[in-house]
């Protein structure tokens, strides 16, 4: 009886509203400012929305009332006469300042930078336009209209809210899938470059996205969704490989480091490896993208990969033939080695010392791998996903190593 009481009061209109508010408070609007009006802990109005509305609308509305042809200073962002310096933006996570803690910023220590009520009123709505997962944030300033900006970042939240049923909270993906469409409707008129903002670790990230990373991202589609449930382990978290490369991507870095470490991991703790060779040169064929993509080895083929994997697949059935498979670790790693440091004397050292021991001539494409850096790191890496066998792990992990 009781509980039903506590239940129905739950349901009444007015318990929804607070609750609802209060959990919009603490987990969308404490993400993008924080200190005042509701989130001031010692806010003497106890409801959000009188509190929301006293210290931000009244404020405007009374501001637009008053005369301004005293006033003073101008406010910093839209030049509007002010009063005084009494609004700063230090409410707002991550941006600003808080002048009162902080003026040494500031030139000759003077705080100059105020702003009206009605800016400050606007930027009351930043939680509002960007979407959140927990802590991190997503937001899309694609401003050639603001329909598409409304609209792509609404697609971008359904895609959030959807994946996030099938407990996977990949904000890249969501946000690739808003892109893609927003992508093959501009196609027809013109791409242009479009801003990136992310919200993580407390800090705002200002990615470029530009048309040829745009290109780069579409034309890798189909290996990139074959990455989606792949990842690995480092340190007891989980991390997704599809999220680590747009990250990497967007940040202008290509794939070789990362490439390089989920080598290394298989071969040295297949356990925490949930990918197969085959993703691994998914991630190639991206990289090889991105490179292109950035200007380098316009001319640079896919098909580079695949003769290295094959290379390296063959060197390791002659070593299996010859019941010598247990030297294949020691030599991945040394080639590994070579490639990290980009020294391709070591490499090649480790390479012709094999097709030594085989009896066989070193194939053609490893005087392609001395043409520049980039051929020699796609093609080395190539070559040891090859020569690692994945067979072996099946007593660590068995076929199951995709997450
Ligand atoms: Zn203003």
């Amino acid at each position: 009886e009781k509980i039903k009481k506590i239940i129905n009061y739950f349901k009444e209109n007015e318990s929804k509203k607070y609750l609802a508010g209060k959990n919009v408070m603490y987990n969308i609007i404490k993400n993008g400012w924080n200190g005042v009006c509701f989130l001031n802990a010692q806010t003497k109005e106890k409801d959000m929305y009188i509190d929301y509305k006293k210290y931000f609308v009244d404020l405007t509305i009374e501001y637009n009332k008053t005369k301004k042809d005293k006033f003073k200073y101008n406010c910093f962002l839209c030049d509007r006469e002010m009063k005084d310096l009494n609004n700063d933006l230090s409410f707002l996570n991550a941006t600003g300042f808080d002048t009162s803690r902080k003026s040494s910023h500031v030139w000759n220590f003077v705080n100059d930078i105020a702003v009206c009520p009605i800016c400050k009123l606007i930027y009351s709505c930043v939680p509002a336009g960007i979407n959140y997962v927990y802590s991190k944030g997503i937001f899309i300033n694609d401003n050639s209209n603001i329909d598409s900006l409304i609209n792509i970042n609404q697609k971008i939240r359904d895609e959030i809210l959807r994946e996030h049923e099938t407990n996977n909270s990949l904000t890249y993906r969501a946000m690739i899938i808003a892109l893609e469409e927003e992508i093959n409707d501009k196609v027809k008129y013109e791409l242009s470059d479009i801003q990136l903002v992310r919200y993580d670790e407390e800090k705002y990230r200002f990615n470029i996205l530009s048309k040829k990373l745009l290109e780069v991202l579409r034309s890798s589609r189909d290996d990139l969704n074959k990455l989606i449930k792949t990842g690995f382990n480092e340190i007891n978290t989980y991390f997704n490989i599809y999220e680590e490369i747009l990250k990497k991507i967007m940040n202008g870095e290509n794939l070789f480091l990362f490439i390089h470490k989920l080598l290394s991991l298989k071969l040295s703790k297949p356990v925490d490896a949930h990918y197969k060779m085959s993703h691994l040169k998914s991630m190639m064929y991206i990289n090889i993208k991105f490179l292109k993509g950035v200007g380098f080895m316009e001319n640079m083929e896919n098909d580079i990969v695949d003769s290295g994997n094959k290379q390296g697949y063959f060197l390791r059935t002659e070593y299996e033939k010859r019941s010598s498979e247990n030297k294949i670790g020691g030599i991945c790693y040394r080639l590994l080695n070579g490639l990290k440091t980009n020294n391709k004397d070591i490499f090649m050292d480790v390479i012709m010392n094999c097709y030594l021991y085989i009896g066989k001539t070193v194939p053609k494409i490893f005087v392609e791998a001395l043409k520049s850096d980039e051929n020699f790191k796609t093609i080395g890496y190539a070559f040891v996903s090859g020569l690692i066998n994945e067979k072996k792990d099946k007593n660590n992990g068995g076929n199951n190593n995709e997450k």
